[in-house]
């Protein structure tokens, strides 16, 4: 495959080539600090400022097949970060709307996507827990911070059909990563793996 900025090996159980592709194409040393570029095709989480982490991109790329992407839904992303988990979103899907709570990660974020031409995403300054109800509801909802519960009005602003990633769990602990589907009335919850964010701040 042409342009494989990863091993192969990092994508061990992603079965959609899409977001293979995808996660290759996006140059992660942009949404690093300088002193860390040097790892950016390391399989590891790393410090973007703000006491913040950019994710694991095996994380990331098995996160987003939980998702189960086809390129024609509406995603929220709480999180915003450095942007990187938004840039990968933004090439599988047709909008993405993204949330984050600082305001100096937000900007950046923003203009880093900007620069890369990346124009199907909206940006939002504010709590995560509220989601963004204008837009709702939404095909996936992807969060990217450790809330200590399911934040409820994120599960109602998930439509029919929907899937929703979150790691849950407390502050500085290990988390459980949850799936929920929603099916008409009915929400199905799932234990997916052990993972550690950092928290969802109140
Ligand atoms: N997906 C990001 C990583 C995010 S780290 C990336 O790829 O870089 C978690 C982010 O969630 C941080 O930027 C943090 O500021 C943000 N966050 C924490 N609590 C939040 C809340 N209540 N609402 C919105 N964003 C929040």
């Amino acid at each position: 495959m042409a342009n494989m900025r990863f091993p192969q090996d990092i994508f061990y159980g992603i079965k959609d080539q899409r977001i293979i592709e995808v996660i290759n194409s996006i140059p992660r040393e942009d949404f690093l600090p300088e002193s860390l570029r040097d790892y950016a095709y390391a399989d590891t989480a790393l410090p973007i400022g703000s006491g913040q982490t950019i994710s694991q991109p095996s994380l990331v790329a098995y996160m987003t097949q939980l998702l189960e992407l086809t390129g024609r839904e509406r995603v929220l992303e709480i999180g915003t970060g450095s942007g990187y988990q938004t840039a990968i979103l933004a090439g599988l899907v047709q909008e993405v709307y993204t949330v984050e709570i600082i305001p100096e990660l937000h900007e950046e974020a923003r203009q880093a996507l900007d620069k890369m031409g990346i124009d199907n995403v909206r940006y939002k300054l504010g709590s995560g827990y509220e989601g963004w109800e204008e837009y709702a509801p939404f095909d996936g909802i992807m969060v990217t911070a450790a809330p200590p519960e399911i934040p409820q009005k994120l599960v109602e602003q998930l439509g029919d059909k929907g899937r929703m990633v979150v790691p849950v769990g407390d502050r500085n602990q290990t988390q459980i990563l949850k799936l929920i589907v929603k099916s008409g009335d009915t929400i199905i919850e799932e234990d997916k793996s052990f993972v550690r964010f950092v928290p969802m701040v109140e």
